[in-house]
């Protein structure tokens, strides 16, 4: 059993860092074009970075600017990519930042901020990803699926998070976005899944693991003993995408090491 997403073109946004780096290099060595998308200027070299140890690896893809919060950007980028590629088989709704700030605090600039990158942005490339699929209908060519999504959501969708109330909102309500997707358009043959991390060290969670003290404070809610990596997350995502994962549409999977077991009650609570 192999997982192939041959002839297969994905989008996977905020991949210039972390899990979508991850994603995107999983993707590509199981066959599909990648577009590497990150948000500005600045993370340019990093997405470049990451194109390049997929094509060093023999995979295939380009890097791609879009701030995923801007309405107008991702239109565009969905007709760059279909001007260029042809079609999209597979978003990876991926792109994520955390502003966080005790509630009573919180800044309507923070709060927007979040929620627009993080449920904004995943609703406008759902539904750009939706038309093109529709568009393009069903090709066995290339799967038995119309097309695939993947969101990025989080542990967070179902544990509150004092001091994050912006981004456990936004995760809470991915929930929701995706099984109504799958719901709305499973007769179109079109999937709609969550994956939900837990702790996986990239930098947007670095004092969470940067020092030993904190490491060792952040595996007491990991039962599994240890910080996950992109990879974790990559593998779960090309098999999700791929025609192995026919039956499974509109569910949330855990990858957290047990996170959400709720460790600290392994004494009795
Ligand atoms: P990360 O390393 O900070 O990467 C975030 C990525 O998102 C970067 O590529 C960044 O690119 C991109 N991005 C940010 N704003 C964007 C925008 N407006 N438009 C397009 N791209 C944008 O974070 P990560 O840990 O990999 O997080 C990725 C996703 O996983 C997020 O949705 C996060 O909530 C979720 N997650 C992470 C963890 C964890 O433990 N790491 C756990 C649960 C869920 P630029 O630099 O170009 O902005």
């Amino acid at each position: 059993m192999q997982i192939s997403l041959q002839n297969q073109v994905a989008v996977i946004t905020g991949a210039s860092s972390g899990i979508g780096s991850g994603i995107a290099k999983s993707l590509a060595s199981a066959g599909a074009t990648v577009i590497v998308n990150h948000s500005s200027e600045r993370s340019a070299d990093e997405a470049k970075a990451v194109l390049k140890e997929i094509t060093d690896a023999g995979g295939k893809g380009i890097t791609y600017q879009c701030d995923v919060s801007k309405e107008d950007q991702v239109i565009k980028m969905f007709q760059d990519v279909v001007s260029e590629f042809g079609t999209v088989d597979i978003l990876i709704n991926n792109a994520g930042i955390q502003k966080d700030s005790k509630f009573t605090e919180m800044t309507i600039d923070q709060w927007n901020a979040v929620i627009g990158v993080n449920l904004t942005g995943q609703f406008l490339c759902a539904r750009e990803a939706i038309k093109e699929f529709l568009r393009r209908g069903i090709d066995p060519s290339r799967s038995i699926a119309c097309g695939k999504i993947i969101h990025i959501s989080s542990v967070h969708e179902i544990i509150p998070w004092a001091g994050h109330a912006n981004y456990a909102s936004s995760k809470g309500a991915i929930r929701m976005l995706m099984q109504t997707l799958a719901q709305e358009y499973g007769a179109d043959k079109i999937r709609v899944n969550s994956i939900c991390p837990g702790a996986i060290q990239t930098p947007i969670n670095k004092d969470a693991w940067s020092t030993p003290d904190a490491l060792n404070s952040l595996l007491t809610l990991i039962p599994y003993n240890r910080i996950g990596q992109p990879q974790d997350i990559g593998n779960l995502a090309a098999f999700l995408a791929s025609d192995l994962a026919d039956y499974i549409t509109g569910t949330s999977i855990f990858v957290d090491g047990g996170m959400t077991t709720f460790e600290s009650f392994s004494t009795g609570g």
